[in-house]
């Protein structure tokens, strides 16, 4: 403030003096003040509110784009450009409209327009079970193993459509099971008295050949001495039962030494086979049961299992006489008597070899007791093999399946498969008799052929394969089942440069090694943009010629 004279000796020039100095002293004020009300704050730098006098303004002040930003999809591509989230002016803590005019000392604070993300919708879905290996590659699976189920989460984009993120989740191993076919012609062969060193093994031998299920009633002293006959039973999906520790009468014995027999065999075979075996069947010695006897099996968690049929081959009536009697009795839901030890049951063996695909050819599933007792599920033999998006369900071929090459019978080591339609060979001993040379390189999966036509490696459980090193993609991949690579037929065909017909009818498969025809045919189609071309037999294998 400037101090004003008290009073001087000019008189009126002293007056006008004065009320200039009161002037200036006013307009010194009012400048003070307007100084500190006609500012605003915008993102806390000061600003004239000559400069700005809408909201609107402020953004432009400071450099800041009110402009919308983009709408983007969940993977940040813009689906609408300007869709997104505009500019926004915030006044003393409240966002304004852009038109809004200022007053002094308001604290403004300018937000750019942004992008905005599309809304997302998630979707968790259990997936079907996958059979790994050790190696994480997709396997073949059978019946009644376990197998991982995962759980997806999927997030989309609500406008877009497009995938997100994908998360996957191991959750639990599943036992995978197939309901039994309610109407199903079944037989349940069964070999008391074993096992047996030499017989035991023939019938295991075709059981597994001919893809046949049956059930062993064992004795506790023979478990003993061959407990990795019991071992193979199980392993090969066969059933064991308990036929007693020494083939005592169940009926001549006390209670309490028959619940003891039946414990001691109970006790044996767990610990040769696992704790994990189920024993759900005792047949006691000569059949010889009564209501005591039937009662100490069922306190022992088993039920009773008699026979239907006897062709009484304990008595050694020849191979012949035997399978007569059984075919002639045969009828679904039958348990065939038979046995595998401890004389000698050669007859018996012969019998089975010719029984078991006859049977098969009348219909007749061959299945062990629980199975046709319906405790479990009837163990198909069919395997499915999960390939990502595709699913290929695999069977052993038809039992009586004829195999010819160059005009003479061979016997393939292996059953045949079919999977969606097509063949897979083993490759013991087509390859070879066609002229082709093969290896099998268990540790790496992988398997090499060389033929006339150059040489195609195949890698098992995948569709990529190449031939002469250029890269094909199969449609049915190569598989391990019962430990013994099988191959699609048309790789086999498509490098040894056989000649193939296959008559389903008939089941007949006729292979040449003569050069004669233009080998089997395949269809190749262009692959699409990230595949290879396809090379795959045609969907059903039958009369290629
Ligand atoms: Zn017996």
């Amino acid at each position: 403030m400037i101090p004003i004279p008290a009073s001087t000796g000019s008189g009126h020039w002293s007056r006008r003096v004065s009320a200039a100095v009161m002037l200036l002293a006013v307009l010194a004020v009012y400048i003070a003040l307007a100084a500190s009300a006609s500012y605003v704050l915008v993102n806390g730098e000061k600003v004239s509110l000559s400069q700005v006098r809408t909201a609107a303004d402020c953004a432009e002040v400071v450099g800041i784009s009110m402009a919308p930003g983009n709408l983007l999809d969940v993977r940040g591509a813009v689906i609408k450009s300007g869709g997104g989230e505009a500019g926004t002016v915030i006044r003393d803590g409240v966002s304004v409209s852009p038109d809004t005019v200022l007053a002094p000392g308001d604290v403004v604070t300018v937000l750019p327009g942004s992008d905005l993300t599309e809304p997302v919708q998630e979707k968790v879905e259990l997936l079907p079970c996958q059979p790994v290996g050790p190696d994480l590659r997709p396997t073949v699976w059978a019946e009644g193993i376990e197998a991982f189920r995962g759980l997806r989460r999927v997030q989309r984009g609500a406008i877009s459509g497009r995938v997100g993120t994908i998360e996957i989740a191991q959750i639990r191993p599943v036992v995978i099971s197939r309901q039994r076919p309610t109407s199903i012609k079944a037989i349940a062969l069964t070999f008391d008295d074993g096992p047996h060193p030499t017989h035991t093994p023939q019938l295991l031998d075709i059981l597994a050949k001919n893809n046949a299920r049956a059930t062993f009633f064992v004795l506790g002293i023979y478990v003993k001495r061959h407990p990795d006959l019991v071992r193979r039973m199980l392993q090969e999906g066969h059933e064991v039962g308990i036929h007693s520790w020494a083939h005592a009468n169940y009926t001549q014995l006390s209670s309490a030494a028959v619940a003891e027999d039946i414990a001691r065999c109970q006790k044996l075979i767990h610990s040769v086979a696992g704790d994990s075996v189920l024993l759900r069947w005792i047949r006691p010695p000569y059949g010889a049961r009564n209501a005591t006897v039937e009662q100490l099996i069922e306190a022992a968690g088993c039920h009773v299992a008699m026979w239907s049929v006897d062709p009484r081959d304990w008595r050694r009536p020849g191979s012949e006489v035997i399978y007569q009697r059984v075919v002639g009795r045969a009828h679904s839901g039958a348990v065939v008597l038979f046995h595998d030890g401890p004389a000698n049951r050669a007859g018996t063996v012969n019998a089975v070899r010719r029984l078991v695909p006859a049977l098969q050819k009348k219909g007749y599933r061959l299945v062990t007791m629980s199975e046709l007792f319906g405790l479990v599920p009837v163990f198909t033999g069919e395997v499915y093999l999960d390939l990502g998006a595709d699913h290929i369900h695999l069977m052993p071929a038809a039992q009586e399946m004829r195999v010819i090459v160059d005009g003479e019978p061979i016997e393939p080591a292996h059953p045949l498969l079919i999977g969606d339609g097509q063949l897979l060979l083993p490759l013991e001993p087509i390859v070879e008799r066609l002229g082709a040379s093969y290896e099998w390189d268990q540790e790496r999966r992988v398997v090499t052929i060389s033929g006339l036509r150059g040489t195609l490696t195949l890698y098992l459980d995948s569709q990529r394969a190449e031939k002469d090193g250029e890269q094909v993609l199969l449609r049915i991949p190569p598989v391990l089942f019962k430990d013994a690579p099988r191959i699609p037929l048309w790789a086999v065909a498509n490098i040894t440069g056989a000649q193939v017909r296959y008559n389903s009818a008939e089941a007949v498969l006729e292979m040449s090694s003569r050069l004669t025809g233009t080998g089997i045919e395949h269809t190749i189609r262009q692959g699409s943009r990230d595949r290879p071309s396809v090379v795959g037999a045609p969907l059903a294998v039958p009369s290629v010629e």
